[in-house]
């Protein structure tokens, strides 16, 4: 199913797109209850929901997709330097600081705060008089189904509900200047989202093309099968001390092309739009402002 989570009128709830009718069919619980959100329907599960019976497909041109999850119950989280050619790059950039190797012997794992997701069509707020270094990231982003602590490598993908997209909007002189990540990839508006959640039945995320574009120029272009550490160990590796709930977003990581890997650097700014297309789930647009 390609799920969206729409606002309607002052409501939110969850539908399936069909992308050849450019329609979105709500869904509700089986005994008729509305689905709010998507936290909502993945702790529900798939199994619990039905095509809603009251209300009849609504056209997209009425409604607003807002970010598949569009507020965490907690942190995304992400994953540093998982691209080979991106940890080089990155470390030839001068921006990263978090360590001397470029290529990790671990997954670098580091958190954005849940109120810095938007949705497809939001605006990235450019942070004038605060970074002069704004970043884009292409990422495949997993949404978590079911709860799990010590999670097999073998037993991870029965974890995953589904996959989205997620721009993990950088500000690189606050990344390099605070060491720890954090401040300068949580910025609000860093974290756009969706506006598809295709369900992991559908989609198998081991090779799939993911290319990023800045005002219509091609700056990043990769497969998700040359990822550093893969699905799996990135859910064993977050899982083994920290238990993973149902609506837990991981950001994969990003490949070679990031505005700080162009030398000189070539950063947002006002007025650019920023395109993510991953092969499978659809496109995210967002401009900056
Ligand atoms: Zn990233």
């Amino acid at each position: 199913m390609r799920l969206v989570t729409y606002l309607h009128h002052g409501m939110t709830g969850v539908g399936v797109f069909d992308p050849d009718t450019a329609r979105i069919k709500p869904l509700d619980l089986g005994d008729g209850r509305h689905i709010p959100d998507m936290l909502t329907l993945i702790r529900e599960g798939l199994d619990a929901v039905v095509p809603s019976v009251m209300r009849a497909a609504l056209p997209l041109i009425e409604v607003d997709l807002l970010a598949p999850i569009h507020r965490p119950a907690r942190n995304v989280f992400c994953v540093g330097k998982n691209y080979r050619r991106h940890a080089e790059e990155f470390a030839q950039s001068g921006f990263d600081s978090s360590s001397s190797s470029a290529v990790p012997e671990h997954p670098v794992i580091f958190t954005k705060v849940p109120e810095s997701v938007i949705g497809d069509r939001e605006t990235i707020r450019y942070p004038a008089g605060l970074s002069n270094a704004l970043d884009y990231e292409a990422e495949l982003a997993v949404v978590i189904g079911r709860s799990g602590h010590g999670i097999a490598r073998d037993e991870a993908m029965d974890y995953v509900f589904g996959y989205t997209i997620v721009n993990d909007v950088t500000a690189r002189d606050w990344q390099q200047r605070h060491h720890q990540w954090f401040l300068g990839k949580s910025f609000d508006t860093f974290c756009p989202m969706g506006p598809v959640l295709v369900t992991a039945d559908e989609l198998d995320p081991s090779a799939l093309d993911i290319r990023c574009w800045v005002n219509d120029e091609l700056r990043q272009e990769a497969n998700t099968r040359d990822l550093i550490f893969d699905i799996p160990t990135l859910i064993a590796t977050i899982s083994a001390g920290i238990t993973l709930q149902p609506g837990d977003v991981i950001a994969t990581g990003t490949p070679e092309g990031v505005g700080a890997g162009f030398n000189p650097p070539r950063f947002l700014e006002r007025g650019n739009e920023v395109v993510i297309e991953i092969e499978g789930i659809g496109r995210l647009v967002n401009d900056v402002f």
